[in-house]
């Protein structure tokens, strides 16, 4: 193997991202004079947060009354009851907080007549603990939302002097001999020089590895990333079954129209012009959670009633909308209608379809974004020196199923949450972790092994099928029968790896490389997804089972972990947290508000 020589970077802290999760925890970090350094492989402002329309989940009651406790409820349907109770309390609890620290670091929200922050409906976000209606709970910047926090957080973060490495790629971690996370391995995709930083602190926000699927409303780099390093390093992920498809990407590109676009009052139709959401979510109508009105879609579709000339997907309407209020509320996806589906939003349906949109699980993490490595004995490990926040983590606030509007908002209070934590923990004056040379050198070799792959199959090649295997068999909706399939499939698919053939060995802009990197990052969370997926035999949140239709609390009330060995995931399982942060008596939430029943809207 080649030497690479290397320049050594010592921080307190390094944030692996800077989509919202990443800014937001370097900000809250070197607001504390912690030593951080933020490394990314996009410019920090091209992350895929920069792509989120709708809008940030907050209990602010600007529109009418609501409650932390509703946001709470509803979180919880929501995650279809997988979601960790105490996080979720923290979620609800401290989303206000959170947005009104935008706010003031300067977010340009929306907003009202009389000045305070702009909120729109959403789906699942309701009052009354599901009894009231629909409630208006999301904060919004017109439809630009994402864009409007990260350059405000990239703004404040190098005004408290955190550093950034742009461009940087991070290979793999640091691990001790005893399972310490000591930093991680980069190289400098403009001129090809390694780096290796060490740090008390990593943080993992990479986001969410949508490319593993073939229609995804994700940003090419959203290739997990921070999954893959962690595989590697024989940590586990948790819930990786559980795949959001959401309900409107534009036919054929994949490119998303946000929900927002129902929140101002948009509908889906089938090929009769039936609004066919009243019959499968008769309260909530087009404004029931993602899972449930991408199935109902996926139904019609099935049934004979979809749209086109294939029948093959639904009709978006917002012509009946006035054209000031689309002008002024939903610039962005009415642009993005006309380059993408050729459509005058003002004159005619815009053609959509389920396309994958978010990943629910990611690496398991504590509520203060702690990793946590679950084995038999302790379900709640920590490891050391390593915390994951935003997609790329797994809290777990989501569940079986995410709403709309709550990943921001996971973003900024986890990021926040991270800092905090870290501010407690890391000691800025003690010494940096002596790193470990075999773990250093092990990424070294992985690298080269790759710059150097000889094989037969390109990753091009390779990739395309991983992604329509995944979209084929690991889809809306799923059965015993194509999940074992799809098992067999991506281990032949995961074993050509070895086979692989990377045509440019440079070290500067070699995007050949790079992208071999982000398969071998790929594959890992696929793998898990499938085999977690095919494991499950019930149905819920985004994880519906044919042959497995009802949720089974009595046995799948639990996370799936899942460590990788080589190819091969090794699943077990972690109780749901169902305890909450504070008691009733405490001002928390009274328990039999949240108690497991059927999810209906
Ligand atoms: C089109 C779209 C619209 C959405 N709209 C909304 C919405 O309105 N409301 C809502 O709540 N949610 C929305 N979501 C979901 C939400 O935007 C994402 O879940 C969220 O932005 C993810 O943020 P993140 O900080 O975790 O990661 P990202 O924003 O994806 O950022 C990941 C970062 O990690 C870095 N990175 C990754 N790998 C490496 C590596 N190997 N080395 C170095 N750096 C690396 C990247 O450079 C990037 O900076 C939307 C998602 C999409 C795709």
């Amino acid at each position: 193997m080649a030497e690479y020589e290397y320049e050594t970077h010592e921080y307190d802290v390094v944030v692996v991202g800077a989509g919202g999760a990443g800014l937001r925890a370097t900000l809250g970090m070197a607001e504390q004079g912690l030593r951080t350094a933020c490394v990314t492989k996009v410019f920090p402002t091209r992350s895929h947060t920069v792509a989120a329309q709708g809008g940030i989940a907050a209990s602010l009651s600007n529109m009418g009354p609501d409650h932390w406790q509703w946001h709470m409820f509803d979180t919880v349907k929501g995650s279809d009851w997988l979601g960790d109770t105490d996080a979720m309390e923290y979620l609800a609890r401290e989303a206000p907080k959170a947005v009104y620290e935008l706010e003031h670091y300067g977010v340009p929200f929306s907003r009202t007549e009389e000045g305070k922050i702009y909120q729109r409906p959403f789906g699942g976000h309701t009052t009354e603990f599901g009894d009231g209606p629909p409630v208006q709970r999301t904060c919004a910047a017109a439809d630009r939302t994402g864009h409007a926090i990260l350059h405000t957080l990239y703004g404040q973060s190098l005004k408290n002097n955190a550093e950034f490495y742009v461009e940087y790629f991070a290979i793999d971690l640091v691990m001790s001999e005893d399972g310490q996370c000591q930093g991680v391995v980069c190289w400098k995709l403009d001129d090809g020089t390694m780096h290796v930083f060490n740090a008390k602190m990593v943080v993992l926000a990479t986001g969410g590895y949508g490319r593993a699927y073939f229609s995804a409303t994700s940003a090419h780099t959203c290739t997990g990333d921070g999954g893959g390093m962690v595989a590697r390093a024989g940590l586990a992920l948790q819930d990786m079954e559980f795949v959001q498809f959401h309900p409107t990407g534009i036919y054929g590109s994949g490119c998303l129209i946000t929900e927002g676009a129902r929140g101002e009052g948009g509908y889906l139709t089938n090929s009769e012009g039936e609004r066919f959401m009243e019959r499968y979510a008769p309260q909530y109508k087009d404004l029931a959670p993602r899972d449930y009105v991408s199935r109902s879609m996926t139904m019609e579709i099935r049934e004979g009633r979809g749209v086109g000339a294939e029948g093959d997907h639904i009709h978006l309407n917002l012509s009946h909308l006035p054209a000031e209020a689309l002008a002024e509320r939903l610039p962005g996806i009415s642009e993005s209608a006309k380059i993408f589906a050729g459509v005058d939003v003002t004159k005619e349906p815009i053609p959509v379809i389920p396309t994958v949109h978010y990943n629910m699980g990611g690496v398991p993490t504590n509520y203060w974004g702690e990793v946590i490595n679950p084995t038999k004995k302790d379900h709640n490990a920590i490891v050391p020196g390593l915390m994951a926040v935003g997609e790329a983590g797994c809290a777990s606030v989501h569940g079986a199923n995410r709403l709309g509007s709550n990943s921001l908002i996971d973003l900024v209070v986890f990021g926040r949450a991270a800092a905090i934590r870290a501010g407690q923990i890391v000691d800025a004056d003690a010494p940096n972790p002596e790193l470990n040379q075999a773990s250093v050198d092990a990424a070294f070799a992985r690298f080269d092994g790759l710059r150097h792959a000889k094989g037969n199959v390109s990753t091009a090649e390779l990739r395309l099928e991983m992604q329509k295997t995944m979209q084929a068999d690991a889809a809306v909706f799923r059965t015993s029968k194509t999940l074992k399939e799809g098992v067999e499939k991506m281990a032949q698919i995961a074993a050509k790896q070895d086979d692989l053939k990377v045509t440019d060995r440079s070290l500067v802009w070699n995007s050949d490389l790079m992208e071999t990197l982000e398969l071998t990052n790929l594959m890992p969370n696929a793998l898990a997804t499938i085999a977690g997926a095919e494991a499950r035999t019930e149905s819920r949140g985004a994880h519906a089972h044919e042959d497995f239709s009802k949720r089974d609390d009595e046995n799948w009330r639990v996370h799936t972990i899942s460590h990788l060995e080589g190819n091969k995931v090794k699943l077990s399982y972690r109780d749901v947290v169902k305890d909450p942060l504070t008691t009733e008596k405490e001002g928390g939430i009274n328990l039999k508000r949240i108690a497991p029943k059927e999810r209906t809207f």
